[in-house]
């Protein structure tokens, strides 16, 4: 088994290589889902999920789009490439509601249900080159949630803003 790093095609970030896990839609290298999956462990462990794991689930997607090149030459079907496209859209819409409407944490779940209603329209958003400078390789495996709260705000934060380019099309579909 080889342990060489490998960029992740969805954050860039890399990670030792896994064998074991893979994602469904193709969007991320195994070694990238695997530490996630390990970090939401450690989120469940520590705290049975903090509220702030709404902004991790939201900033970890729109760091992993769509990439239908790479989907196709992996032979990820149809639905789940089409799941990918969307995945952009509600979790954009979770940051969205999170950054810039200020709503609390534990309701955004129900607003983006709410914003996605019909479910028309979910046109591929071309993804930034740049998808922020933090990704789930810095967050603090700590047990002090204030720490790690104060981390996932600022992932939240940048993954938003790497987005910059797609904001009107999002606030358009919220409104
Ligand atoms: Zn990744």
């Amino acid at each position: 088994m080889s342990t060489e790093s490998k960029a992740c095609p969805g954050c860039g970030a890399h990670f030792s290589k896994s064998d074991t896990s893979f994602h469904r839609y193709g969007v991320a290298s195994s070694g990238c889902w695997q530490a996630f999956n390990e970090l939401l462990a450690h989120e469940r462990e520590t705290w049975s999920y903090p509220e702030v794991h709404r902004l991790v689930i939201d900033a970890y997607s729109v760091q992993h789009p769509q990439n239908i090149e790479l989907q196709n030459s992996l032979g990820i079907s149809q639905r789940f490439v089409d799941a990918s496209v969307q995945s952009v859209w509600i979790h954009l819409i979770g940051l969205y509601f999170a950054l810039e409407e200020k709503r609390p944490l534990s309701e955004i779940s129900k607003l983006m249900d709410q914003a996605l209603k019909g479910g028309e329209g979910f046109e591929p958003l071309p993804p930034p080159k740049n998808r922020g400078k933090l990704t789930h390789r810095e967050a603090p495996l700590t047990k002090d949630l204030e720490v790690y709260s104060r981390f996932a705000w600022k992932w939240a934060e940048d993954a938003w803003l790497a987005w910059s380019e797609h904001h009107d099309k999002i606030r358009q579909r919220v409104a």
